[in-house]
């Protein structure tokens, strides 16, 4: 996404500059499957930007390029993209969501509330959610509340049957049923925070953001309270945990960049 304001946004460049947001997603190699932790936007959203509405065109410029969706650089890897047997969403927002229809075929996991809260939004949630991304019926997993402690974090643990260790960490506020996703690697856990948070800065102690960025979020969230209490968790997490635990936003380019210098190994 190219929206201009750098310097609101990003902390640098001009006021009316465009910066760069990335949609960050995970792909988890496991034997000869494939685990896709979000899906960013797809290729039925190149096809047809338009459905992605108005509003959300105008203020976050979407660049939809075919070439960088998630299905087409699975492909680039060398792998098919049917072997996607799983998809892990945080959450179910369009630009999460926007590829859920080049992966037909794979179980899609996602929290009961968030599920819930996308099939029928309440009116000022209306836009955050395209029915058209699962007009082909993705084969949902639903899934609850309950499951073990991760760093004192509730956790539900995903796909016992596969040989990695995937699970998914309640994080609700942005969204109604919004959820991190932890996945185990033999150097550490990673923690795919979503939209938990949008800034590297922010997990630092004191947390720093800058104010546009800061602003979209308290303007896009469901439970204030909520998302700032997350955070609060996960600044602690990275203060107490750091060397043990990677976190990583979807909309950071800088965190894009080094998971990508990096690429890690599942266990
Ligand atoms: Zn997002």
């Amino acid at each position: 996404m190219c929206p201009r304001g750098a310097r609101l946004l990003a902390g640098q460049g001009g006021l009316l500059e465009k910066t760069e947001i990335v949609a960050h997603c995970l792909l988890v190699e496991v034997g000869r499957e494939l685990v896709l932790v979000d899906t960013g936007f797809g290729t039925g959203d190149c096809a047809d930007p338009k459905r992605l509405g108005a509003v959300f065109r105008a203020s976050v410029a979407p660049a939809c390029r075919e070439r960088e969706t998630a299905v087409r650089q699975i492909q680039a890897l060398g792998h098919d993209p049917a072997d996607v047997r799983h998809i892990v969403t945080t959450h179910l927002d369009l630009d999460h969501a926007g590829g859920l229809g080049d992966f037909p075929d794979a179980q899609v996991h996602v929290f009961g509330a968030e599920l819930a809260a996308a099939k029928s939004p309440a009116l000022r949630e209306r836009a955050r959610y395209i029915e058209a991304q699962w007009a082909h019926g993705p084969i949902w997993v639903e899934h609850g509340a309950g499951g073990d402690s991760w760093f004192g974090f509730e956790s539900i643990r995903l796909l016992p049957d596969l040989d990695a260790e995937i699970a998914m960490i309640p994080l609700p506020g942005h969204t109604a049923g919004h959820s991190g996703v932890a996945v185990n690697t033999s150097d550490g856990w990673l923690l795919h925070c979503g939209d938990a948070f949008f800034f590297h800065g922010e997990i630092e102690t004191p947390g720093r953001c800058p104010p546009g960025l800061r602003l979209f979020e308290t303007i896009n969230q469901h439970d204030g309270k909520a998302r700032q209490r997350n955070q609060e968790r996960l600044r602690e997490l990275q203060r107490n945990h750091g060397d043990e635990v990677t976190l990583f936003c979807s909309h950071d380019p800088q965190m894009l960049e080094a998971a990508q210098r990096q690429p890690a190994v599942a266990t």
